[in-house]
């Protein structure tokens, strides 16, 4: 089944000519239409532009050209513009708006000759960890359709766990690539902070945010990170450190390589299968050749209200700009005050709101040096934690969601516990270092379980390198969900 391949086997046949671009493009659009009304991972699909990619595609190959993406589809979550096709970023907000430009990532993949199969769900401007909080209807676990994909970049991981793309990007502010990844069983990264240009992504806390790519193993995912990394003019807090080739350095070997175990990461209230789940793939690093060693992150309890204060701060700024002027949704109430007033108070969701209200609270005179600028020590504190730990180790392993896949409406009222969910993948977008999730396990229920690797700032290939080794010695992201 064509859609099933990952993007190294898809790339095989295709420069074999034993398939073409547009059959392996139609096919996906074929399962689409099967199954995507039962998971709703799409918000918009490009059928006509897409096929026409393919057949560019198809024809550059002809003439001798070759990529690892030419005429591979795939998947954008609608935070990141594609040019001509709607980036709603899950907000009303944003209904009715259409880029006139691609995302720098985006044009680094069209220039490779990857296919823009379409823009999938997400919490409404990245903000959740279950695409709940989309305008646009909640995503579904393809594992449990009764269950969240995780989010905010769930309609993405949801269709590569489905098969509904090849590979897909999200964007991760505090998780939003690494948990959805676990919850549905693929792997996905978080970029060290600058590695990928943010120009094009509709920004939510441009500190934290990141790019980064889901797959269905870990040379797709090294592939993927590959083709949009590396520095760009037009964001001026992407680094012009070089791009390793992430994909071809990958190999077996663990020897030598020292495993740092985060004694901070294992918690009360942890599921007791996914701690079960880490301690077993820790030890198959070790069995592989790692050297596994504690360290200690003492500060990672303030992780939860620093971010809480410093994500809310930037997109309280960052949101400013949707103003019904120039972008969306307008209003109109012909005073300009009470038009900015409807269409703001209409346009966003109650979640985007309370992140407005908290950011604006904490940027206040009085409060800001109380609570932002506190958090901004504090930040530089984590940071520190791991600056120390990566000097006793080259990579470090830890849980990425505390749970399992939960329910759909079982955290959507209790704001606390959905940022709970995130309590192990907040810290390394405060400190700016990389992230990867993994499949490691299932629970009783037949619901994936992630394991995280985290390498320091600028340390993928390392971290890749370490993720591609549990890989190649385990058999869990060769499992598939059953799907009527
Ligand atoms: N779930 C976290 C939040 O709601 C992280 C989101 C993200 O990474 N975009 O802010």
């Amino acid at each position: 089944m064509l859609p099933s391949l990952t993007i190294h086997e898809a790339h095989a046949r295709l420069a074999r000519h034993e398939i073409s671009a547009v059959e392996l493009t139609r096919s996906i659009y074929d399962r689409i239409d099967r199954v995507d009304p039962a998971l709703h991972a799409y918000l918009h699909l490009a059928r006509e532009s897409a096929l026409a990619q393919a057949q560019a595609a198809d024809e550059r190959r002809a003439n001798g050209e070759d990529t690892p993406l030419l005429g591979v589809p795939l998947a954008i979550k609608d935070v990141i513009c594609v040019d001509g096709q709607p980036a709603t970023a899950g907000s009303k907000i944003l209904q009715n708006f259409v880029p006139p430009y691609d995302a720098t990532a985006v044009a680094r993949l069209r220039a490779l000759g990857a296919v823009f199969l379409g823009k999938t769900n997400t919490d409404e401007f990245a903000m959740g960890s279950s695409t709940e909080n989309s305008a646009y209807g909640v995503t579904h676990n393809p594992w449990d359709v009764e269950r969240v994909p995780g989010g905010s970049s769930g309609g993405s991981a949801a269709a590569v766990a489905a098969d509904l793309c090849l590979g897909a990007f999200g964007s991760d502010t505090g998780g939003s690539v690494r948990q959805p990844a676990s919850l549905c069983g693929v792997v996905g990264i978080k970029p060290s902070y600058g590695r990928v240009s943010r120009y094009g992504l509709i920004a939510f806390a441009s500190s934290l945010d990141q790019i980064g790519p889901f797959a269905k193993d870990v040379i797709d995912a090294a592939t993927l990170l590959g083709a949009i990394a590396g520095h760009d003019p037009l964001d001026s807090t992407s680094m012009t450190a070089p791009v390793p080739d992430y994909a071809s350095r990958l190999n077996g070997d663990l020897k030598g390589v020292r495993v740092g175990v985060p004694k901070e990461y294992f918690i009360d209230g942890m599921q007791p299968e996914v701690e079960q789940s880490i301690h077993a793939a820790i030890d198959v690093l070790k069995s592989l050749g790692a050297e596994i060693r504690e360290v200690s992150l003492p500060h990672t309890d303030y992780g939860l209200p620093v971010y809480y204060i410093i994500a809310p701060a930037e997109a309280s700024a960052n949101l400013a700009r949707f103003d019904s002027v120039r972008y969306g949704l307008r209003i109109d109430r012909g005073d300009l005050w009470e038009t900015y007033r409807a269409t703001r108070g209409e346009g966003f969701g109650p979640e985007v709101k309370r992140r407005i209200m908290l950011g604006t609270y904490a940027l206040s005179t009085g409060y800001y040096d109380a609570y932002y600028l506190k958090a901004q020590k504090v930040r530089t504190l984590i940071k520190r934690d791991y600056d120390t730990a990566f000097e006793q180790v080259d990579v470090i392993a830890c849980p990425v969601s505390p749970t399992t896949a939960f329910r759909i409406g079982e955290k959507v009222d209790d704001p606390l516990q959905m940022y709970l969910s995130d309590v192990f993948t907040l810290n390394q977008n405060l400190a700016g270092i990389c992230g990867v999730s993994l499949p490691c396990g299932f629970d009783g229920q037949n619901l994936p379980i992630g394991l995280q690797l985290n390498g320091p700032a600028f340390g993928e290939a390392q971290m890749l390198q370490v993720a591609y080794a549990y890989e190649q010695a385990t058999e869990w992201h060769t499992r598939k969900p059953e799907l009527a």
